[in-house]
C-alpha cells in the first residue's frame, strides 16, 4: 500500500515538472472514481456499467476486476464476466486496450482517458458447482441479474486502478421505480425520474468499501427491527413467494438478541444487512448454498424448498456465524488481510481464528446464551470430530492457511469449520482452566480486538507469541503443537477437564439408521434377500413396531425390494418423515407378516459425549463455567 502511493507521489511531482497546462482539480489522484451501473439498460442479462476517473498524467494504466475477493478463500475471476470492454478519450474515440489476462486490461495513451465502458454478465447463470473448485465466485460473493432481482456484489460489477487503490468512490445506480432498494453502503442522495426510473447515489471512501457493502435490488420483502441498538434490516428474496422476511424476523431476532448478549461490549455496529436469496433449484440458480461476511452485513443463499423450521435453522448455523466474523477477521486480522491484494493475494497462517473462533462461537454461544441443550452442543461437537477425522488431522493449520489456494491445502480448506472450531474449542477449557473461570477465547478475542482493531492490523508471524505472552505457556504449547505443528489432539484430554466421557446416548434418528450411520440392514447376497440386523432393535421406532432381528423385507409401500433396486428403496426411506403413511412386507420363518401405520420420530442410541457420574466438584465448576452464561 505504501508503495503505490510513492508511485503516486512521484507521478505529481513528473507532471507538475512536465506540463504547463496541468490543472490539479480535475486529476484522478485528486476526485473519486465515479462509477454507474443502469440496471434499466439490461440487454441479454447483461449490465451496463460506466467508470469515470479524473485525468490521468501517465502514459497507461492497469484496470482490473478481483480475481479473489476476502473472506472466499478461493479464485473467483470476476473478469471473466466482462464484455465488450471499452476506454474512451474525451473526444469519444476508442483507446488501444490491450487484454492482459482474464481480469486485468492496460490502456494506453491514458493521459487521454475519459472513461470505461462495459457490460457485466450476472455469475449465478453460468455457476455449475457453486464455486466448489470451478474458478467461479462463491454464489454469496457472485452476482445476480434478473428482470424482478439484482444482486450486487459490487466487486463483481466495479474494478480498480492500480495506481488508485486508495482512491474514494462514487457509484450511481439507475434502477426502476418500483424496485426495493437495500444497501448497506449509505445512501447520498435519490431522484425519482418522471419515465420512472429511480436515480440512487452512494460514496464508498477506498475500494476496500465497495467490496465490503454489497446491495440487492427487486422484488425483495424486507424487514427491519431493532435488536438493543443495532438496527437489522432483513431482505429476503425468494423468487416463488415461499418465504418471507416475516416469517424468519422472530429467529433473526432471538438468535441476534443472544449473540449481542454474547459478546458483551466488543460490537459497535449501528446497522447490520441480511440478505437472504432463497435459491428455487433452477438452471440460473445459484448452487453454492452459504454465506459470505462483511464488516456490516452478510449474503445469505440457502434454498427455497427448506421448510420454515429448516430455514430458520439453517439461518442460525449460517448466520450467526457471520455475524460473528465481526470478532475475527473484521476487528483482529493481520496485514495479508488488511492490505489484501485482489489479483495475487497473500494469505495469513491463522484461518484456525477467522474461520475456526468464529465457526466456534457460532456454536457455543447456543449452549451459553440457552438456546439448545447440552446435548445438543455435544453431538455438535461429536460430528464435527468425527467429520474433521475424513479430513487430513495431520495437516499443519497455519501451513494450510498460506497455501489455502494450492492443493493439498485447498481440499482441507473445509476443516476451516470443523477441526477449526475444536481448535478454539480446547483454547476456550484451557484458558478458562488456567484462569479458574475468569478468561476464555472470547474475553482473549476481546483483548487482542482492543490492541488491534478494524484499522490496525497484527503481524501475521508474531500472532503466537503474542497470545502465548498474553496468556499461558499451556496455550503457546497447544498452539505450537497443534495448530504450528502437525500433532492431531487428543480431544479426550479436554473432556476429561470438564468431566465429560465417551458414552452411549439417545439421539434423534431417521428410519434406516440407529443413531450416528449405524445401518439397520443386511443383506444375504446368495439368498438376494435383504433383512433387519441386530441393529435395527436399537432404532427405538422398529423395535416399537416389534421387528426382530433376521425378518426379511419383503416390499416397501407395496413395492418389491431386491438387492438390484435396494440403493433406490432403501434410498426413498431416507427421506422418510414422522406423519407419513408408511407399510412393509415381511417374511419371519416362512411366515408373512405385514406392518403399516403411521410414522413416528425415530431415536437411536449412540456413541457420544456424556456427562460422567464420576466427575469431581472442580471438573463440573470448570464445565459449567465453560457452559453456562
Ligand atoms: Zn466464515
Amino acid at each position: 500500500m505504501r508503495n503505490y502511493l510513492a508511485i503516486i507521489g512521484l507521478s505529481v511531482v513528473l507532471a507538475g515538472c512536465g506540463s504547463a497546462k496541468t490543472n490539479a482539480d480535475d486529476l484522478a489522484i485528486n476526485n473519486p472514481i465515479q462509477t454507474t451501473l443502469d440496471l434499466t439498460k439490461v440487454t441479454d442479462d447483461k449490465v451496463p456499467v460506466t467508470i469515470n476517473p479524473g485525468r490521468f498524467t501517465w502514459e497507461t494504466v492497469t484496470y482490473r476486476l478481483p480475481r479473489v475477493v476476502q473472506g472466499t478463500y478461493s479464485v473467483s475471476d470476476f473478469g471473466k464476466y466482462v464484455d465488450d470492454f471499452k476506454a474512451l478519450d474525451y473526444k469519444g474515440n476508442e483507446l488501444k486496450v490491450t487484454k492482459v489476462d482474464v481480469n486485468t486490461w492496460s490502456i494506453e495513451d491514458a493521459e487521454n482517458l475519459d472513461k470505461l465502458t462495459y457490460y457485466v454478465n450476472d455469475t449465478f447463470d453460468i455457476e455449475t458447482s457453486g464455486g466448489i473448485g470451478g474458478e467461479q465466485p462463491f454464489s454469496p460473493a457472485g452476482t445476480n441479474i434478473e428482470e424482478d432481482n439484482f444482486v450486487l456484489n459490487l466487486h463483481g460489477f466495479i474494478g480498480y486502478f492500480d495506481a488508485l487503490k486508495n482512491s474514494q468512490y462514487g457509484l450511481t445506480v439507475i434502477s426502476d421505480l418500483d424496485f426495493k432498494r437495500t444497501s448497506a453502503l449509505e445512501v447520498k442522495s435519490e431522484f425519482l425520474t418522471n419515465d420512472g426510473k429511480a436515480i440512487t447515489t452512494y460514496a464508498a471512501p477506498r475500494y476496500f468499501d465497495i467490496t465490503d457493502n454489497p446491495m440487492m435490488y427487486g422484488k425483495l420483502d424486507v424487514e427491519e427491527f431493532m435488536v438493543g441498538d443495532i438496527k437489522i434490516v432483513l431482505s429476503v428474496y425468494s423468487p416463488n413467494n415461499v418465504h418471507t422476511a416475516a416469517s424468519q424476523k422472530e429467529t433473526v431476532f432471538k438468535m441476534m438478541q443472544a449473540q449481542k448478549n454474547y459478546l458483551g461490549d466488543i460490537n459497535s455496529t449501528a446497522r447490520y444487512d441480511i440478505y437472504l436469496y432463497l435459491s428455487d433449484g433452477s438452471e440460473t440458480a445459484p448452487k453454492g448454498m452459504g454465506a459470505l461476511e462483511h464488516h456490516t452485513s452478510t449474503v445469505v443463499v440457502l434454498p427455497e424448498s427448506s421448510s420454515k423450521e429448516s430455514l430458520a435453522s439453517s439461518i442460525i448455523d449460517v448466520v450467526a456465524h457471520e455475524f460473528f466474523h465481526i470478532v475475527t477477521p473484521l476487528s483482529v486480522h493481520s496485514e495479508d488481510v488488511h492490505y489484501f491484494d485482489y489479483n495475487k493475494p497473500t494469505f495469513s497462517k491463522h484461518l484456525w481464528m477467522y474461520e475456526g473462533t468464529t465457526e466456534y462461537f457460532a456454536q457455543h454461544f447456543q449452549i451459553y446464551e440457552g438456546l439448545v441443550e447440552p446435548n445438543d452442543f455435544y453431538n455438535t461437537v461429536m460430528t464435527k470430530i468425527n467429520t474433521s477425522k475424513n479430513l487430513d488431522d495431520a495437516m499443519s493449520f497455519t501451513i494450510m492457511s498460506e497455501n489455502v489456494l494450492k492443493e493439498p491445502y485447498a481440499a482441507n480448506y473445509y476443516n476451516v469449520y470443523m477441526k477449526g472450531a475444536l481448535i478454539n474449542m480446547c483454547i476456550d477449557i484451557l484458558l478458562r482452566k488456567e484462569s479458574e473461570g475468569n478468561r476464555s477465547i472470547l474475553s482473549l478475542m476481546k483483548e487482542l480486538s482492543n490492541i488491534y482493531g478494524k484499522e490496525k492490523p497484527f503481524v501475521d508471524d508474531n500472532l503466537i507469541a503474542e497470545i502465548t505472552a498474553m496468556t499461558y505457556p499451556s496455550i503457546g504449547e497447544f498452539l505450537n503443537t497443534h495448530v504450528v505443528g502437525n500433532v492431531p489432539i487428543n480431544y479426550n484430554d479436554f473432556f476429561e477437564m470438564v468431566g465429560l466421557t465417551m458414552g452411549q446416548t439417545e439421539v434423534p434418528t431417521n428410519y434406516i439408521f440407529a443413531g450416528g450411520q449405524n445401518i439397520i440392514f443386511d443383506a444375504d447376497q446368495t439368498k438376494g434377500n435383504i433383512f433387519f440386523s441386530q441393529m435395527a432393535l436399537k432404532n427405538s421406532f422398529w423395535k416399537s413396531q416389534g421387528v426382530q432381528a433376521g425378518d426379511i423385507i419383503k416390499k416397501v409401500n407395496g413395492a418389491d425390494l431386491t438387492l438390484q433396486n435396494a440403493q433406490q428403496v432403501i434410498g426413498g426411506m431416507f427421506g422418510w418423515q414422522a406423519g407419513q403413511e408408511y407399510s412393509l412386507e415381511l417374511e419371519r420363518e416362512g411366515e408373512v407378516i405385514s406392518l403399516s401405520g403411521t410414522l413416528e420420530k425415530a431415536t437411536g442410541i449412540s456413541e457420544s459425549l456424556v456427562e460422567s457420574s464420576e466427575a469431581t466438584t472442580s471438573q463440573i465448576e470448570l464445565r459449567n463455567a465453560w457452559l453456562k452464561g
